[in-house]
C-alpha cells in the first residue's frame, strides 16, 4: 500500500504529541518537513530518513513526499500544531490528485490556540475566532474584514502569525481594528514558544498589546467582553455561574 501521513506534531516537545502521531511517525521510513519542525523531532526517531526544506518550499516538499510515497516508501509530512490549521494538509490533498494510488491519512495535532490557551488559563471557553495575520496567501483587506467581523461579534480572537520582519506593524493594525469595537482594557494574552525552550507568556490589556512586539513563534489572544483575570489567569466566562 502506498501511504502518506500528514501529521500535526503539536506545539513543540514530544509530550505534546498525540500517541497517534507518534505511532504514525514510527511506521514511516521518510519524514519530511520545515527544518525547524524536523529539528524538534529528529532525536526521537533516529532510524528514519529526513527531508527538510525552508519555509517557502511547501509545494516542493509536498510533491517530494507524494512522489516518494508513490514509489512505495511510507512517508510523513510533519507540521507544527495541527497539520490542517495553516498547515500542509489541504495542499497535500490538492497535489495528491495526480497520485491516485497514494492513500493520505491526516493525524490531528494540538494547535497553538489550544496549547497556548492552556498556558494562559481558559481563554477559549466560549466562541472564538482564529485569524492569521500573514498576508502571504491572503489579501490584507480580507484579513482586516475578518478581524472586524470577529471583533464586532464579540468572539475571543486568537491571532496566528502576528508578526514577521516584513510585517512588524500588523499586530498594531489588528489591535486598532479591534479597538473600534472593544475597550482599551480588554484582557489579552500572548504565549511565545509554547511547549518549547524559552516558553514565555503574559496577560496584558488591549492598549498594551497594540505596542507589544510579537515574533513569528508567538500566539496572541484577545479576550471578549466576558474575559477576565482570575488568580492571574486569563479566563473567559461561559455563563454557568449566572444559571439558576
Ligand atoms: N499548524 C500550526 C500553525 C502554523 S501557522 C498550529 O496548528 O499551531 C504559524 C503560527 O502558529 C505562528 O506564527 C504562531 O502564531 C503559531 N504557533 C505555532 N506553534 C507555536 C508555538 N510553539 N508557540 C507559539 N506560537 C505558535
Amino acid at each position: 500500500m502506498k501511504k502518506l501521513y500528514v501529521i500535526g506534531i503539536g506545539p513543540g516537545k514530544s509530550d505534546y504529541m498525540t500517541q497517534a502521531a507518534h505511532s504514525a511517525l514510527s511506521r514511516c521510513e521518510l519524514i519530511c518537513g520545515y527544518t525547524v519542525y524536523i529539528d524538534l523531532i529528529k532525536n526521537g526517531y533516529p532510524n528514519k530518513q529526513f527531508y527538510s526544506t525552508a519555509m517557502t518550499q511547501e509545494t516542493e516538499r509536498c510533491e517530494y513526499a507524494l512522489s516518494k510515497a508513490n514509489e512505495g516508501i511510507t512517508a510523513a509530512i510533519v507540521c507544527s500544531g495541527d497539520a490542517a490549521v495553516y498547515g500542509m494538509a489541504g495542499l497535500v490533498y490538492q497535489l495528491a490528485q495526480k497520485y491516485a494510488e497514494v492513500e493520505i491519512e491526516i493525524v490531528a495535532g494540538i494547535t497553538a490556540a489550544l496549547s497556548g490557551g492552556a498556558v494562559l488559563g481558559a481563554p477559549l471557553t466560549n466562541d472564538f475566532a482564529v485569524v492569521s495575520l500573514s498576508d502571504l496567501l491572503t489579501d490584507w483587506q480580507l484579513i482586516e474584514r475578518r478581524i472586524a467581523a470577529a471583533a464586532m461579534a464579540d468572539f475571543v480572537i486568537c491571532l496566528y502569525n502576528p508578526s514577521s520582519k516584513k510585517r512588524s506593524d500588523y499586530l498594531q493594525k489588528a489591535c486598532d481594528i479591534v479597538l473600534q469595537y472593544r475597550s482599551e482594557k480588554t484582557i489579552c494574552g500572548y504565549v511565545k514558544n509554547i511547549g518549547r525552550d524559552g516558553e514565555q507568556s503574559g496577560i496584558i490589556t488591549l492598549s498594551q498589546l497594540r505596542c507589544f512586539s510579537a515574533d513569528m513563534f508567538t500566539t496572541i489572544f484577545i479576550g471578549s467582553t466576558a474575559t477576565q483575570i482570575i488568580n492571574g489567569k486569563m479566563v473567559t466566562a461561559r455563563g454557568y455561574e449566572n444559571k439558576p
